[in-house]
């Protein structure tokens, strides 16, 4: 058994199966922060950069950050079609924040050159609750995540304007009653930023996808 799975031996349900390979699109934004948790989680963390590198994941985290340079960048290191082809197959991809707006198939407050992967159906509108300086942080429920609310971190953040009817909402927020949490199928999105926080939970849900469906 390769070292990297000794730490699973005695996890219960896990310990019969091989640690997952996940993915983070590691072109900008909190990619050290998404590498961490996953870790924590117990999968094993790769950067992303390179198509061959992309074929050799399980599953895909798109970080946080800024949606309309990560766009860029992924097009330059020829990583959109490869992205888009991978996900029309299934593989599990979790977006958050910038990787939200990444995964919507609708956005409100689009640049002009911006394109997104379309793996939600969902309408997300960009800088939705303000500026930078209207960041904040607020305690939410997550369906699914278990114990106590998760104290969401909010930058210059997008929220879910309106949903398919195949998109399952799994938090709001409570002061606006916007969404911020949503899952179809195999993608995960949150408005928020679970990668900046010690709690694991949503990161868990995600790797727990990649485990079932890979
Ligand atoms: N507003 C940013 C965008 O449009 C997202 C902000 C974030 O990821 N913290 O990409």
């Amino acid at each position: 058994m390769p070292a990297s799975n000794a730490a699973l031996v005695g996890s219960s349900r896990r310990t019969a199966q091989r640690a997952a390979t996940v993915g983070v699109l590691a072109l900008q934004g909190d990619v050290a922060e998404h590498l961490r948790a996953i870790t924590a989680t117990g999968a094993r963390p790769v950067p992303v950069r390179r198509p061959a590198e992309l074929a050799a994941v399980d599953g895909l985290v798109i970080p946080g950050g800024e949606s309309t340079t990560i766009w860029k960048l992924a097009a330059i290191f020829d990583l959109v079609g490869p992205m888009r082809e991978r996900i029309g197959a299934g593989m599990p991809v979790f977006g958050s924040c910038a990787g939200m707006i990444m995964l919507a198939s609708r956005l409100v407050e689009r640049a002009s050159d911006q394109e997104t992967l379309g793996a939600i159906d969902m309408t997300v509108r960009r800088n939705a609750f303000g500026r930078q300086a209207d960041s904040f942080e607020s305690d939410i429920e997550i369906a699914g995540a278990g114990g106590p609310a998760f104290r969401a971190v909010f930058i210059r953040a997008p929220w879910v304007e309106q949903v398919g009817p195949e998109v399952e909402t799994l938090a709001t927020e409570p002061r606006t009653g916007r969404i911020v949490a949503v899952r179809q199928g195999q993608a995960l999105a949150t408005a928020f930023h679970p990668e900046l926080t010690q709690d694991n939970r949503v990161h868990a849900i995600f790797t727990d996808m990649v485990r079932e469906l890979s």
